[in-house]
């Protein structure tokens, strides 16, 4: 680590692109206060990615740990950023740190805007994974999914929905909803092996034959695709389940059709063609439209950033400064930009999927962290002077406006106490517990009750 630089970043959002940030500017001899929503840290590397790929999660979580535990990184997690939050984002400015980064992720919804898509049995892709992931305030929840689901959309998280109803829900059929053809498609074939057991490969050649035409008309070879389609469905792992997936090529969902309950029972879908556009295609709604009889719909179709969070905002998308600079990168694509006075949110910065929304995998995320701290670091050289008061000083400022609103924060400790808790849970040798504490209440009381034992102890 290089000498203390007199410098305080303040970092909100402890996710890939976060936990990158805080990493190279602790290691540039900064002091780093990372403040975070959920108690634990990982963003949707901890509760996102599925629950199976012991590998990649347990290797996070290493890395993570060794950045927190860092003496110049001081964490305070179940601490939300926002308007009508815990602490708002003005208030962090008043701190007095050089820099805050917002690495907050993309915490909104994002939806198609069809009529009847807050029927009940209608879901969001983030919701579900947060589910069955156990975040606070989702684990506890129930996800009455029915017998046949459709997910609209042909990505990785479709792929990750489309595993959990097979694992775990066992429900007869999930149909993939594309609004373009299988050349379209967006999952990496990689992913494709958790539920290619399950595929329907008879269903899917009647689909193909289905949309044959219209793929022919764009000079796609429906053949070819489908053998591109199949040579992926290699490795494919074992299944737990009967679950049949199909999908439903060149289809537009229109809208979502309920009972008297206001309960799903089916998707209106519009017949789609593809027309070329530029190097790629584009969907073009044929006026013919049919009813699709489901149970429930997930929406896996991107997500927007949370607008409530107070930095400004546009069409789904933190703003950022539109005058670009000759540097690599390019520091106007993360900083702030308040377009109401034409200037940039002075020291207040973006990274990770809170700057763009939805992008890529958890190196992606990753990179552009350490994109955003050499901009950070450029801006550290600009300024004459260096942060106003000790990390000390700042954190004593920071828990007294918490304290005021009543907020629970909990730092390292308490996050260690919390590790051991779950890992007496699951017994010796996992690696990487299935068990989590699903309320922020159940993990607060094992934390002060295994504090209150250890003071007593060692009081006596
Ligand atoms: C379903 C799904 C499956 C995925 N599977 C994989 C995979 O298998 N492999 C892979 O490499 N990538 C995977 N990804 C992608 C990967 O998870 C993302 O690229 C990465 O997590 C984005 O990182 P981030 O730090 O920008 O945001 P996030 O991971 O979303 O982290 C945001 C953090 O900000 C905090 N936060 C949010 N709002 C506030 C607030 N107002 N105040 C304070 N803190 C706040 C949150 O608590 C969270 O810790 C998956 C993504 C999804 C959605």
């Amino acid at each position: 680590m290089s000498a203390p630089s007199g410098h305080i970043i303040i970092v909100v959002g402890a996710g890939p692109a976060g936990m990158a940030v805080a990493n190279m500017m602790a290691k540039a001899g900064h002091e780093v206060i990372v403040l975070n929503r959920d108690i634990k840290f990982g963003g949707l590397a901890e509760y996102g990615i599925f629950p199976n790929k012991l590998k990649l999660r347990g290797g996070l979580r290493k890395t993570y740990w060794e950045i927190l535990d860092r003496p110049n990184v001081h964490y305070l997690g179940n601490v939300s950023v926002g308007q009508n939050k815990d602490v708002t984002v003005e208030e962090l400015r008043m701190l007095g740190a050089s820099a805050i980064v917002f690495a907050t992720g993309a915490q909104g919804t994002k939806t198609i805007g069809v009529e009847g898509d807050s029927a009940k049995g209608v879901f969001h892709a983030k919701d579900v994974v947060y589910h069955f992931n156990q975040l606070p305030g989702f684990g506890d929840r129930p996800f009455d999914m029915g017998k046949h689901v459709a997910v609209i959309g042909v990505g990785d998280v479709m792929v990750d929905i489309a595993h959990w109803l097979i694992r775990y829900k066992k429900v007869e059929r999930v149909t993939a909803i594309a609004r373009r053809g299988p050349a379209e498609r967006k999952y990496n074939p990689k992913e494709i092996r958790a539920i290619c057991s399950n595929m329907d490969l008879e269903g899917l050649k009647k689909e193909f034959d289905r949309v044959r035409q219209r793929l022919e008309a764009v000079g796609q070879k429906p053949d070819d695709l489908f053998k591109g389609i199949t040579d992926e469905f290699t490795k494919c792992e074992p299944t737990t389940s009967t679950t049949r997936i199909s999908f439903r090529f060149l289809a537009s969902p229109k809208r979502v059709l309920v009972d008297a309950s206001n309960r799903v029972r089916a998707l209106e879908i519009e017949e789609t063609k593809l027309e070329p556009k530029g190097e790629d295609t584009a969907a073009v709604g044929l006026k013919q439209f049919y009813e699709f009889p489901v149970d429930s719909v997930v929406f896996a179709v991107g997500d927007r950033v949370d607008e409530t969070v107070g930095l400004p905002y546009k069409g789904g998308v933190f703003v950022t400064n539109p005058n670009k600079t000759l540097n690599d990168p390019d520091d106007s694509l993360f900083q702030a930009y308040d377009e109401a006075s034409g200037k940039i949110v002075e020291g207040v910065f973006l990274a990770g999927w809170a700057r763009k929304a939805s992008e890529g995998l958890v190196g992606v995320a990753k990179r552009d962290g350490e994109w955003c701290a050499e901009v950070v670091t450029r801006h550290l050289g600009t300024k004459s002077s260096r942060s106003q008061g000790t990390a000390e000083e700042i954190l004593r400022k920071l828990h007294r406006i918490l304290k005021e609103r009543g907020a629970h924060a909990v730092d390292v400790k308490g996050l260690r106490t919390l590790e051991s808790a779950e890992k007496e849970h699951n017994g010796p040798g996992d690696c990487i517990g299935e068990f989590k504490f699903s309320t922020n209440n159940d993990m607060l009381a094992t934390i002060e009750n295994r504090a209150g034992k250890s003071h007593a102890s060692s009081t006596h």
